[in-house]
């Protein structure tokens, strides 16, 4: 039996550029979508092999359950594949297809979770113990579970956004009204120095 950590805590904007993903931070399940360009033709695969399958979860370890270990790339994708298409559904608002939902749920499913109070020092905490026979379905069930819980809570899809540069397919979760970029040091700061530029732009007076 194992234990998940309280509270989860979520990697920082930094970490995740330092490892390699432009966006980090966000719930399990949007950090997992955005490790796949759909821009770009062919889509860019940010998990191109083991070693950034294993950076992307070493990332996320403060909020996988404990004894997790590195799924394998092809799960990791599999599962990813899945979720970005149940987050991009959801922001075009159809149907979730039915596909990538039995995956999502099937690894969700995979392990067994059960809630206990448990009295300490500071009063009564919540603890989760996750069961799994194989260590490593710990971290997809989690982002299996981040996911479920995004598109079946009516408040996080009114949040989920797509960054507003064309040229960007990343998500994430509007926490803030005005957010509208994805990053604000990659795209935000992109948006920033084309209205400088917009707004200072010479006119004919000036020529
Ligand atoms: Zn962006």
């Amino acid at each position: 039996m194992v234990r998940s950590p309280t509270p989860p805590t979520t990697p920082s904007l930094d970490a995740a550029q330092l490892a390699g993903f432009p966006v980090g931070g966000e719930p399990l399940a949007v950090d997992l979508g955005d490790t796949i360009v759909t821009v770009s033709d062919p889509p860019t695969d940010l998990l191109a092999d083991r070693e950034a399958c294993e950076r992307f979860w070493a990332l996320q370890h403060a909020r996988l359950p404990e004894g997790w270990q590195v799924p394998s790339l092809s799960a990791t994708r599999e599962l990813r594949d899945a979720i970005r298409q149940l987050l991009d559904d959801t922001l075009a608002k159809v149907r979730l297809d039915f596909r990538a939902l039995e995956i999502v749920n099937g690894v969700s499913a995979s392990v067994s979770t059960t809630l206990e109070a448990s009295q300490t020092n500071t009063g009564l905490q919540r603890v989760e113990h996750w069961q799994a026979a194989d260590p490593t379905a710990l971290p997809l069930a989690a982002a299996a579970r981040s996911a479920i819980e995004i598109v079946t809570d009516t408040a996080s899809v009114e949040r989920l956004r797509r960054c507003a540069n064309p040229d960007c397919s990343m998500l994430f979760v509007n926490g803030d009204s005005r957010r509208q970029w994805c990053t604000p040091n990659i795209c935000g700061n992109r948006a920033r120095v084309a209205r400088h530029y917009h707004r200072h732009r010479p006119t004919e007076a000036d020529l």
